[in-house]
């Protein structure tokens, strides 16, 4: 017990390599967004320059993380009308994801971050509004030291493909469903 908590990393076999990885929290169940929430708190604390794009959220949305990116001087960039199932006009919830797309591009190949969270991002690849080879393209571009973090259902398969951390959250039991309870302020938003 105790060699394990002095040991700061598991045994690896080959190289160690330093890399910034692109990582993909997928799958039903509840806790993609508040993991990659989880990173952008971690790497503030060592420091590192940490940015996170909200895809669908309500540009003006104060949720919890909001408020407490504005507090630790965290940028959070949302550029969205809502939930797509609640649009009243697609057309324009699919321009504004590509848009966000085109600023997310230029702050991956910006260079200057070392954590990029793209926060429900599946949607737009899911619908086709953004194309798969393009976000694998520019994910191929990034600096060699930049994670790039991306949230939500249905991550394509091309996208899981190329990710180096893929983790698919698995719905066991959720309130909402179970016991019809609503969703609680700062628990889910
Ligand atoms: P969180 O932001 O809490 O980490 P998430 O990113 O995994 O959740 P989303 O699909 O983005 O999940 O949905 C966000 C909201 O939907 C949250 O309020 C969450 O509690 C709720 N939710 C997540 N999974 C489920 C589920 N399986 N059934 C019903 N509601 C869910
Ligand atoms: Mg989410």
């Amino acid at each position: 017990m105790a060699t394990d908590t002095k040991r700061e990393h598991q045994p690896v076999k080959g190289p160690r390599i330093r890399k910034g990885l692109v990582v993909v929290n997928t799958g039903n169940g509840k806790g993609k967004t508040t993991a990659a929430l989880g990173v952008l708190f971690r790497a503030w604390g060592r420091d590192m320059r940490v940015k996170m794009f909200q895809f669908l959220k309500h540009t003006g949305a104060r949720f919890g993380e909001k408020r407490a990116a504005e507090k630790l001087d965290i940028e959070i960039n949302a550029l969205g009308d809502g939930f797509t199932w609640r649009s009243k006009d697609m057309q324009r919830t699919e321009d504004l994801a590509r848009e966000q797309w085109e600023i997310c591009k230029q702050a991956i190949l910006s260079d200057e971050h070392d954590v990029i969270i793209l926060d429900e991002f599946t949607y737009p690849l899911h619908y086709g509004w953004v194309p798969v080879e393009d976000a694998i393209e520019t994910l191929k571009q990034k600096p060699h030291m930049l994670h790039v973090i991306i949230t939500g259902r249905y991550a394509p398969d091309e996208l899981v493909e190329f990710a180096d951390l893929v983790t698919e959250m698995r719905e066991i039991k959720h309130p909402y469903k179970e016991q019809g309870i609503k969703a609680q302020p700062g628990l889910e938003f």
